[in-house]
Formats: structure tokens, C-alpha cells, sequence
């Protein structure tokens, strides 16, 4: 049996946001470096680029930061995990959940997935 399926966040972070928007990040992922969030950041506030925002995340938690999302989010995209903006084309979308999936259908429709 494969486990329920957790999920990853992808956004565009608003222009002139920069600053809380690497703070948030480097919170939230302590391993990388100060410099290297900065660049991707600065990526994404200049050329709308998505970055990772949350990995690996229950639904319940994906559910939490969608309704409290930090103000300098620009969009807000769930995907399974390990998939991100650039494979949208081989993925299916949930208007219901609002969810990108791999395979057949909604993982979320389906029940498979960590509530
Ligand atoms: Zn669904």
C-alpha cells in the first residue's frame, strides 16, 4: 500500500514584499541559507516566479494556511507533494479543493490523502 498523500505550497510573493516575505521563508525553512531565499524571492517579486512556500503538509495544515496566509502572498497553490507550478500541464485540478494532483483524479475527493 502507498501512504495517503501529503502536500506542497507554491505562491508568487507581491512586489515590495520582499522582506517579510524572507523572513517568513527563512522560518519556515531553517536549513537554507539567509542569501539563497533572498534570491528566489527577489525572483519571484521581479518575475513572478513561484517558490516553495510548505512541504509536506496535512491537508489540515494546508486548510490553516490558506485562511491565515502571510499578507505578502501573491497567489496560493496547493499541489501534491513533489509536484510544483512547472508540471501543471500533466496535472489534474480540483476546483472543489482547489488542488493539484497527479493521477487520476482528486486525492482529496478520494479520501487518500493525510487529513
Ligand atoms: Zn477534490
Amino acid at each position: 500500500m502507498e501512504d495517503p498523500i501529503r502536500f506542497d505550497v507554491w505562491g508568487t510573493v507581491r512586489k515590495g514584499a520582499n522582506e517579510p516575505a524572507v523572513q517568513w521563508l527563512c522560518g519556515s525553512f531553517p536549513w537554507q541559507t539567509v542569501l539563497k531565499v533572498r534570491i528566489s524571492v527577489n525572483k519571484s517579486t521581479t518575475q513572478s516566479v513561484p517558490i516553495s512556500i510548505a512541504e509536506r503538509k496535512s491537508w489540515s495544515e494546508i486548510e490553516m494556511l490558506r485562511r491565515d496566509s502571510p499578507p505578502w502572498l501573491q497567489s496560493f497553490e496547493v499541489f501534491q507533494e513533489g509536484y510544483k507550478p512547472s508540471h501543471k500541464e500533466r496535472l489534474n485540478y480540483c476546483s472543489k479543493h482547489d488542488f493539484y494532483s497527479a493521477g487520476l483524479g482528486c486525492n482529496v475527493c478520494k479520501g487518500f490523502y493525510l487529513p
